[in-house]
């Protein structure tokens, strides 16, 4: 199966806003075997839109819309289509009704521009929306089945998953492309691909084919597999399969293996443990305590965090000896365990982390260069402290030193291939 998706809004075809219901309508076609052929974004353009409607019927297999739904001027994407397949726009009595009680709910007076919102073009199929007032619809029309969804994301979902289920995957067979996801850091993306690729070019020619792609993200290499597979069980097992070869030459470089960022792989290491938390950060101004505390439920484990940017936080709150920053310079192995041993010592935290550096562009010198950074963990098993030379601007150093600093904890608790999951 064929599909286009047309996002609509002017708004997305200025500096300010991105079209991201594309991607999540892309996934979930996917995932039923859809191959997305085409999208594009078009601006509230009544002419504009419906010759889009019109290039598309009897050309593609499926054609997913979203946006101008609305009720204002600017919401033009019924009239396009109304257009476009030459049918008139009837008023739906029990939409109009759906509107007028959502507002009456709300306490708020109902418009006759929201009128607009229950006009359905003849022969389409309402889905009604929950989560908001103009509902999704879906036509068929020379062997093309056009499908309108709202532009908020949380109205779009649940009825693009209502529609995939009432109109798609039935006509779709069980066929469908399956993704894996694994995260790797620590390691240059020519060395990732250079020990993976060997293992994942034999995939192009399985029995259930697997696509790999390679991507450098700041402070970590991802590989994208997706399988091919005539039904979700064998996409699954080839991509466990898939997953076990690579872990095989990557090792412990792979920090996930099923989605999951680095800070929830670390809580959920401390959760096991029955652990908790506490790091001081310099060069990293607090970034580290933000990404462990993006986790939800992180309070189980995170205890606190201070940013002792100056030497004199790092003495005063740390208990960082002067004459050691004075020895050694504030950036070094020596001022980091301090620095993770004060935390630790007086949050009486499982566990503690020691982050100092020089994230530049200033403060740079031949033995220190801009980028060097210093972080120590230490936990109740012990302890690891590490100089690092990070490249890229400031804030690519100080997101790679909390990347490293998780991975240190990681690696340092990871009793091999357990903390993988299938
Ligand atoms: P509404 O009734 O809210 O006007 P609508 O169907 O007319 O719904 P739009 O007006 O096009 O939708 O968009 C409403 C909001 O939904 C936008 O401001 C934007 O925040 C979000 N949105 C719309 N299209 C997209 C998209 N393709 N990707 C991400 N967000 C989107
Ligand atoms: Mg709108």
């Amino acid at each position: 199966m064929k599909a286009w998706i047309l996002a609509v809004g002017s708004e997305m075809l200025t500096p300010f806003r991105l079209d991201t219901n594309s991607l999540a309508i892309t996934e979930q076609l996917n995932a039923v075997g859809c191959d997305v052929r085409l999208k594009t974004v078009v601006g509230d353009d009544l002419e504009e839109l419906a010759s889009w409607f019109r290039r598309a019927v009897g050309s593609v297999d499926l054609v997913v819309c979203t946006g101008g739904l609305g009720p204002t001027e600017d919401d033009v994407t019924r009239d396009a289509l109304a257009r476009a397949l030459d049918a008139t726009l009837d008023t739906d009595a029990e939409v109009l009704d759906a509107i007028r009680e959502r507002f009456k709910r709300r306490g708020l007076i109902m418009r006759d521009i929201n009128a607009r919102q229950a006009l359905v073009p003849r022969g389409a199929t309402v889905l009604p929306n929950a989560n908001g007032t103009a509902p999704g619809l879906w036509i068929e029309r020379g062997g093309t089945g056009i499908l309108l969804l709202p532009g908020p994301p949380r109205e779009m979902q649940p009825l693009l998953e209502r529609a995939i289920d009432a109109y798609i995957r039935p006509n779709a067979g069980d066929r469908g492309l399956f993704r894996r996801v694994i995260r790797i850091t620590g390691r240059s993306e020519s060395d990732v691909d250079a020990v993976a690729q060997p293992v994942y070019s034999r995939w192009v020619q399985a029995p259930v084919p697997i696509s790999t792609t390679i991507l450098a993200k700041m402070g970590q290499i991802e590989l994208h597999l997706t399988a091919d597979a005539p039904n979700e069980a064998d996409g699954r097992a080839a991509l466990a399969g898939a997953v076990r070869e690579l872990l095989d030459v990557l090792g412990p470089c792979v920090y996930s293996t099923d989605g999951r960022a680095m800070e929830d792989v670390i809580g959920d290491l401390l959760r096991e443990r029955g652990w908790s938390i506490a790091v001081a950060e310099s060069c990293s101004g607090g970034l580290l305590a933000s990404r462990l505390t993006d986790v939800a439920g992180s309070s189980d484990y995170f205890d606190r965090g201070v940013v002792s940017y100056s030497n004199r936080a790092k003495t005063e709150w740390l208990g960082v000896p002067a004459e050691l920053i004075e020895a050694n310079g504030a950036v070094s192995e020596a001022v980091a365990r301090a620095m993770a041993d004060g935390i630790r010592a007086r949050s009486g935290a499982s566990v503690g982390i020691g982050i100092t550096g020089i994230a530049g562009p200033g403060g740079g010198t031949p033995e220190k260069p801009v980028g060097t950074v210093c972080i120590a963990v230490v936990t109740p098993n012990g302890g690891d402290v590490r100089r690092f030379t990070f490249i890229g601007p400031r804030e690519m150093v100080k997101f790679q030193s909390t990347q490293a600093a998780m991975n240190m904890l990681r690696l340092h608790l990871s009793d091999g291939p357990s903390v993988y999951r299938d």
